[in-house]
């Protein structure tokens, strides 16, 4: 299956949170909108990415004042993005990989045109066994 489909379905809305913003306004968001991530812009373009990890991982060092710290100094700034011809399969490989559960979708120009999520991928991953299943079973039932 490919990523366009998977965007088709989920739709293509991505939270945005500018690199000034403070940690406790990310955390709003995240809260918000019931996600664990979102994609840093300036200016449009996407500067870095942000999840609930780097908040978790920051708060050992700087205790309560991590609320109050600007949301680039706990951002990824090298972001792993994908293309909407990517398949679920590579993403899947890639998020094993490297050990990340977001991936931005940009299109050719380099502008965000979805995200897609680790649960994304395993709720398609399970709807295509599914329908393979059922395909079996049908075929099997004809025989
Ligand atoms: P996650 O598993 O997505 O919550 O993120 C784990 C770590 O990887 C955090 O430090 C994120 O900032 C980073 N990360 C998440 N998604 C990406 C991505 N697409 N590209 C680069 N780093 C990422």
């Amino acid at each position: 299956m490919l990523i366009v489909t998977v965007l088709r379905s989920k739709g293509d809305f991505v939270a945005t949170v500018a690199p000034t913003a403070t940690v406790r306004e990310l955390l709003d968001l995240l809260a918000e909108h019931r996600i664990g991530a979102a994609v840093v812009t300036r200016e449009g373009a996407i500067a870095g990415i942000v999840s609930e990890r780097d908040v978790v991982r920051n708060l050992g060092e700087h205790g309560g004042g991590l609320l109050d710290l600007a949301v680039s100094e706990i951002m990824t700034a090298e972001v792993v993005t994908c293309r909407r011809d990517a398949t679920v399969e590579d993403l899947a490989r890639t998020m094993t990989e490297r050990r990340i559960r977001h991936v931005p979708v940009v299109d050719d120009g380099g502008a965000l045109i979805g995200i897609v999520s680790i649960g994304d991928v395993v709720k398609s991953r399970i709807s295509e066994l599914e329908s393979e299943r059922n395909d079996l079973v049908g075929y099997i039932g004809t025989r």
